[in-house]
């Protein structure tokens, strides 16, 4: 058993591409919405500074009005790093530095390049939990000038994340953490299958789309739109697919549908960091399908909880998709519950903040 830490008051700056509960920020907001709900159950403060606009049941929101950053998903390699006039993600980090000394310690979720920069300027420890892998140049030097400098300040979700990067055997790793008592297990799936995540072409929603179709199943799509151009273009292409899309709705609405899915597909066409949808499914009991690359790769267990594909490969998620029925719906909930629980995450996350207090 570690010793427990004494209460602490953090501040958690939130992603800056848009407000909390918009979807446009990905996973980063149930994370963020998860270990700020876990760390206050245990005694910790905290706050958070996010976009104004920001809904987060429970916690205490400082709104800051700006301009939202561009995602750094949608830009080249070589792209330089740009902060629009009035940025948003300048002014949450501006509050972050007048209220520091309130703080024992500031958590950065945002993938950008200021708060990297910035991190030395404090007085107050600054740590990071990373959300994506490695995307530009100019993030590479930011967050590696971090690990190089105060390595025990930077996490990450997964191993293959991590790996992304030249430095990535320094990074922690956290894997991530969810409130289980919101997901219900569903024993008797109806006939469709589910995607969910950002409508974006990185996410590959187009191969779920053509695998369903052949598997002669509908796909059921959650997720907020972000790429309006590409939801387009896939309409084009599967003129006559029966996939549907429900939109972006909260959590509990999220779960109950989900829940009902005969398999969730994950087809993700880059290194996806972790995956929160995947143990969002596990933990509804809905087998996962995933492509062996990235996070998906290390929550899904081959054969236990889904089946693992070749990457790119429609042929051999039809295949899987024909073998759903081999894998044990409760086995899903328990292997999410071993160690995806916020529980879990909570204590890693202690360990973490423990480690970079210790070494201030
Ligand atoms: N999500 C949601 N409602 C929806 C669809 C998705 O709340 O209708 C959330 C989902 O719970 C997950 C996030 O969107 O937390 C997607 O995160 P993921 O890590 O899977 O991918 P990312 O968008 O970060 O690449």
């Amino acid at each position: 058993m570690p010793p427990s830490l004494s209460p602490l008051r953090l501040l958690f700056v939130s992603t800056s591409v848009g407000p909390l509960g918009s979807g446009v920020g990905g996973g980063v907001e149930l994370t963020l919405q998860n270990l700020a709900q876990e760390l206050q159950q245990r005694g910790h403060r905290v706050e958070v500074v996010a976009p104004a606009g920001s809904r987060a049941a429970g916690l205490s929101l400082v709104p800051i009005d700006g301009a939202v950053q561009p995602m750094a998903q949608s830009q080249q390699r070589d792209a330089p790093s740009v902060l629009p006039p009035n940025s948003v993600l300048a002014h949450m980090w501006d509050y972050a530095r007048t209220a520091q000394h309130r703080y024992d310690l500031v958590l950065n979720f945002a993938y950008d390049w200021l708060p990297f920069y910035l991190s030395p300027f404090f007085h107050c420890p600054v740590a990071h939990l990373v959300s994506m892998g490695s995307l530009s140049e100019a993030m590479d030097a930011a967050i590696g000038a971090v690990v190089e400098r105060a390595p025990a300040t930077v996490a990450m979700h997964s191993r293959a994340q991590a790996a992304t990067f030249v430095w990535g055997d320094r990074p922690r790793i956290l894997g991530n953490g969810f409130d289980l008592s919101q997901y219900k297990v569903c024993l008797s799936p109806a006939p469709y299958l589910g995607w969910v995540g950002r409508i974006a072409p990185e996410k590959g929603l187009e191969d779920a789309i053509a695998a369903s179709t052949k598997a002669g199943l509908p796909l059921h799509i959650w997720g907020a739109m972000t790429g309006e151009d590409y939801w387009h273009q896939l309409q084009q292409q599967h003129p006559d697919s029966s996939y549907q899309y429900q939109g972006f709705v909260p959590t509990q609405q999220l779960q109950q549908a989900l829940g009902r899915c005969r398999g969730l597909l994950v087809t993700p066409k880059w290194v996806e960091a972790f995956g929160n949808v995947v143990i969002e499914a596990l933990a509804c009991g809905v087998p996962v399908i995933a492509y062996r690359r990235g996070g998906p790769a290390e929550l899904v267990e081959d054969g236990v909880t889904g089946w693992l594909v070749e990457p790119d490969s429609v042929l051999e998620l039809e295949r899987a998709i024909a073998r759903l029925d081999a894998i044990d719906r409760l086995t899903c909930r328990q292997r999410a519950e071993a160690q995806y629980s916020n529980r879990a995450m909570g204590d890693r996350v202690e360990a973490w903040f423990r480690d970079i207090l210790r070494s201030h």
